[in-house]
Formats: structure tokens, C-alpha cells, sequence
């Protein structure tokens, strides 16, 4: 019996998968502008980095993330009944995010030193949690995100938010289908009164919320301003509100971010009941939410500052901020504004045989044009000429190259310009020599230091 992609995850089929990489590129270029460079950590971490950085009674912590145990330990614990025999470092999770891991490795590798700028990293890859699969909601999907550590300034929350918006702007998001809601956590001057008067405002109205809220009361109260049920979620309505709640620093740091926004020109709405799922977050968090065509998965990337992460997970105190965006959930969200452009796969050319006695010669011609770094294919499956052509269409190819034995005794070869239709005679010596004098590039496609149209003298024809 053939086999499926486990539930909840996706292949990434050369569509999509050239889509990834095109978006991560262009978050590389566009993050780099703000002074950001890549970092790439393990997939899985010490469980403890994700209990202690996110926090226990989080959801992605506490019910969704995938535990990993190599194949003794597995054994072992399988064995005695339970994990309680194995060390720290033998317990291991898939990471559910991507911020802990980050953070995990600035404090290893001490790259925010005493006075030194502050670390801007970025990242792209998978991540894993064990929910309910539907729509925009995947069990491995993958995100692109940064950390900047080591900032404590309005300016470095604003920027970063401006970032986020800039990156979707790029990919072609409309921004009339975004909202960006934004709100302050407070730090820990004000938010353990706050908390425990959320937490007070949900006993009171105990009879009227779920169980679950009832637990979030004493884990986490704030989560249950997420609650998905209709009650819960108009009981909150009246719960006392963080930012009348915020110390004087906190309210003079949101004041500076809205300030800094406004000036940006980027709109936002502050909603005081965002809370984001994760236990980490201080101060300013921010959302960016897709209004049409997403149900109940319309955020899109969201994030804030998080003062208190690397002291959690072993390091001294280092503000923070960061943010991740989903890929799967953006794509959706182009695909819904109609943005999706077709991915197609483009080749400079493509090289046709009359017959089986110039394959050698085309083989030799489609080494030699690769070797310069174009990108060029030829037929593999003995295919007649007519379907070579078709081949070539199909791959969008911009010219074909067609080897007859005739021609070739005379040097030559014939090109078809796919677009105009024009067709010429080449002297392939002379194109060889060209493509000879950038050997060995081997960049390929748009890097390539020449072009198809230059080796083969075609640059007039689209004007002919
Ligand atoms: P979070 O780490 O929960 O703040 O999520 C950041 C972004 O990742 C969200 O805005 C989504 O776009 C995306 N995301 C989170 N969880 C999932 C999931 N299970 N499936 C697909 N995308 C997700």
C-alpha cells in the first residue's frame, strides 16, 4: 500500500518548494537592510529549553510539542514506566518555535557582549506541535523569524514591526486585507497585580466560564482572553485591561512605539486583549492578521519583546525582541488576495536533436552552455522533434537550439526564438567560444554573468 505524508504535515511540492526558497531570499535581502544575519539551530533542543523559555502551562509547551527520545533512551524509559530516569540532556523536543532555540544559542556562544551592538539574527526552517490539523493549522510548518537581543529603545520595537509589514508589502500581501494589532504585556513592575486581577476577575465569574479557563485561572490567567468559547470570550470583554494597568516605564515605552509608528506611516489597532500564547513576551507584542479569505487562522506572523527569555534559559539579564511569521499561513493569504503568482520553472534554453546522430553534439553543446552557467536542458527519452518542442514549452524555455545533421556538418545550428518565432542560423563554434570564455562560472540562471541572447547574437530578435 503506498504511504501518505503523516497527518498534519505537507510535502512541499517543486511549486511551493521554489516558493519557500524565493521567500526566504527575499527575507534574507530585505532583513540584512535592518542589520540581520542568518543563524540556524538544531531542530530539537533540551526539552528544558522550551519549558523554561515558553513556559509550562503554554499550549505549544504543555499539550503540543513532540518529545524526542533516541532509541536507547526510549527503550530505558519504556521500560521502567516512565522518563524520570533520564538526565536533563536526554530529554529532547522537536521545537515548537524558534525563538528559545535562538536565544538558547545567543547565551551559549555569548554573542551579546558587555557594551557590544546588539545581536540581529534570523531564520527560516521547520517547526513542530501536536495540534488538530485543518486549514493553516500543520503539525510541522514552517517559519521565518528574527531576534534582536541586546536592544532596550522604543525604536528597536518600531523597527521591527515596521519590518515584519515591510516583508509582507514585498511579497505582494495587500495591505488592505491586513490589520496590525498591537498591545503592551507590561513587565514585572505591573503584571503580577495585573495577572492576579485577571485571575480574580475569572473566579468571580466562575459559573459563567469553561473548565479550561477555570484551570487558566491558576496557570495562566491571560490565555483565557483567547478562549474560543463564545461565553468565555464575552465575559472577558469586562475584565480589567492591561494597559490601565500599566507602570509608568511601561506606558512611556508603548507611548514611544505608537509615537514611532504613527510617524512611519504604518497603521495599527491597539487591542488591548492580545496576549499572544506565549508565557515569554514583556512590553510591546504586536500581530499581523489577514482579514479575508482565513476562518479562525488569521494571523499571519506575529511578536514582541521578550526582557526576561535569556535569563530564563540560563543567561544574564539580555533584552529582547523578536518575531515569527508562518509560511504555509501566507500563502493562503496571497492565495486568497488572488497575489499568488505563478511559479514557473524558466530555462534559457533548450537543446533539440533531429536525430539520434547529433546527441553527442547537443550533450556536448548543453555541458558546455551549463558550464557557463545558463541554465539549458536537452531530452533524456528519445523523444521525436515535435515533442521536444513541447518539452521546451513546457519548461518555458526562451530558445531552442535544434541540432539537425546537416546543419551540424556545415557547423551550424538552428534557433527558434520561442517568443518572437524567429529563427536564424548559428555557427556553433562561435557560441562555444563564448560560452568557453565564462566557463566554469557555474553560477547558473539569473546570476549568470551572460545570457542566451548573447551567445547566440539574439539580442535584436524580439524587435524583428
Ligand atoms: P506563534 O509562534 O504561535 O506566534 O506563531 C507565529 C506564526 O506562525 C503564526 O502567525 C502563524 O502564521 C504560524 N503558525 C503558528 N502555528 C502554526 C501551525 N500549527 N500551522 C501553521 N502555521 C502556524
Amino acid at each position: 500500500m503506498p504511504y501518505n505524508a503523516p497527518e498534519g504535515t505537507a510535502d512541499m511540492l517543486p511549486a511551493v518548494a521554489r516558493l519557500w526558497r524565493s521567500t526566504t531570499e527575499t527575507a534574507a535581502k530585505l532583513f540584512a537592510a535592518y542589520g540581520y544575519e542568518p543563524i540556524d539551530t538544531p531542530i530539537f533542543e533540551m526539552t528544558e529549553v522550551f519549558t523554561r523559555g515558553i513556559g509550562e502551562a503554554t499550549d505549544v509547551v504543555g499539550k503540543e510539542m513532540f518529545t524526542v527520545r533516541s532509541g536507547e533512551n526510549y527503550k530505558r524509559a519504556l521500560a521502567a514506566g516512565s522518563d524520570e530516569g533520564l538526565k536533563s540532556k536526554q530529554k529532547l523536543s522537536l521545537r515548537p518555535e524558534g525563538t528559545a532555540g535562538v536565544v538558547r544559542a545567543v547565551v551559549q556562544h555569548n554573542l551579546v557582549e558587555q557594551g557590544a551592538a546588539p545581536a540581529k539574527l534570523f531564520y527560516a526552517g521547520p517547526m513542530f506541535r501536536a495540534e488538530r490539523p485543518q486549514k493553516g493549522r500543520l503539525r510541522q510548518f514552517h517559519q521565518i523569524g528574527v531576534e534582536c537581543l541586546g536592544a532596550t529603545e522604543p525604536t528597536a520595537d518600531a523597527e521591527m514591526i515596521i519590518m515584519l509589514m515591510r516583508f509582507y508589502e514585498t511579497m505582494g500581501v495587500p495591505r488592505q486585507n491586513m490589520r496590525l494589532l498591537i498591545n503592551s504585556m507590561g513587565d514585572d513592575a505591573c503584571r503580577p497585580a495585573y495577572r492576579e486581577s485577571v485571575r480574580q476577575f475569572i473566579l468571580d465569574h466562575e459559573d459563567e466560564m469553561c473548565e479550561e479557563c477555570h484551570r487558566r485561572a491558576e496557570t495562566n490567567p491571560l490565555r483565557a482572553f483567547d478562549c474560543k468559547n463564545e461565553t468565555c470570550s464575552r465575559v472577558m470583554e469586562a475584565a480589567p485591561k492591561i494597559t490601565d494597568n500599566l507602570c509608568d516605564d511601561c506606558r512611556t515605552h508603548y507611548e514611544a512605539v505608537k509615537a514611532l509608528l504613527d510617524a512611519a506611516g504604518i497603521s495599527y489597532i491597539e487591542d488591548p486583549t492580545l496576549v499572544r500564547g506565549l508565557d515569554y513576551y514583556t512590553r510591546t507584542v504586536f500581530e499581523a492578521q489577514v482579514t479575508e479569505g482565513m476562518g479562525s487562522q488569521s494571523a499571519i506572523g506575529g511578536g514582541g519583546r521578550y526582557d526576561k527569555l535569556a535569563e530564563s534559559v540560563g543567561g544574564r539579564p539580555t533584552p529582547g525582541l523578536g518575531f515569527a511569521l508562518g509560511f504555509e499561513r501566507m500563502v493562503l493569504a496571497l492565495e486568497a488576495a488572488g497575489a499568488l503568482g505563478e511559479s514557473t520553472k524558466r530555462v534559457d534554453g533548450y537543446v533539440a536533436c533531429v536525430d539520434d546522430s547529433v546527441r553527442a553534439a547537443a550533450f556536448d553543446l548543453v555541458c558546455a552552455a551549463r558550464d557557463a552557467g545558463l541554465c539549458v536542458e536537452m531530452d533524456h527519452q528519445g523523444k521525436s522533434l515535435k515533442s521536444q518542442f513541447k518539452m521546451a514549452d513546457k519548461v518555458n524555455a526562451r530558445v531552442v537550439i535544434v541540432l539537425g545533421p546537416d546543419e551540424l556538418s556545415q557547423g551550424k545550428a538552428r534557433i527558434r526564438n520561442m517568443r518572437s518565432h524567429a529563427e536564424k542560423l548559428v555557427d556553433i563554434a562561435a557560441a562555444k567560444r563564448l560560452l568557453s570564455q565564462f566557463g566554469g562560472q557555474r553560477v547558473g540562471g539569473a546570476s549568470s554573468p551572460i545570457n542566451i541572447d548573447t551567445v547566440f547574437s539574439l539580442e535584436n530578435d524580439d524587435k524583428e
